[in-house]
């Protein structure tokens, strides 16, 4: 539990969420201000701020939970499409730090937009930055 963390205090009750699933390390609550109805966000019931603080044996069983839940989901709304997503940080953001994944329904004529758009590599340019960042995975 984290001093005034919002998705702390939905995991203890302290604020009230609609649940969609809960187990021993996860819950999943309807969101609420939605990209879509039928927006969710899965929680772990440990606080990590992002990603970047999420301990191996959590990190394994999320997308467990997140293909069981998105299942669900498109099975009973008929969506066309789901988008996952989890942003790490207020660059990417993130507003709420405690990490999240968000489940957003798509459809082909939605208004969503959850676009970027493209960089090209100059030579050799991908080759290094891959060489580099192969290096520090562990
Ligand atoms: P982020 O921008 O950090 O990736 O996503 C945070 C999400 O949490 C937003 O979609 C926001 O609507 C949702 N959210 C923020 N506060 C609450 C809350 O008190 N209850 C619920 N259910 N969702 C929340
Ligand atoms: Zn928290």
């Amino acid at each position: 539990m984290s001093n005034n963390c919002i998705f702390c205090k939905i995991i203890g009750n302290e604020i009230s969420s609609v649940s969609l699933y809960e187990d021993d390390d996860f819950k999943v609550i309807m969101d609420i201000s939605p990209a879509a109805k039928g927006h969710a966000v899965l929680i772990p019931k440990k606080h990590f701020a992002n990603l970047f603080e999420m301990d191996e044996n959590t990190a394994s069983k999320v997308f467990v939970v997140v293909a069981k839940v998105a299942k669900a989901i498109k099975e009973e709304l008929n969506c066309d499409g789901l988008n996952i997503l989890q942003n790490n940080g207020e660059a990417a953001g993130q507003t709420v730090f405690h990490f999240h994944i968000h489940f957003i329904p798509r459809y082909y004529k939605d208004s969503v937009d959850i676009t970027w758009g493209h960089d090209r590599y100059g030579e050799g340019e991908a080759e290094s930055i891959a060489e580099a960042i192969r290096a520090r995975i562990v």
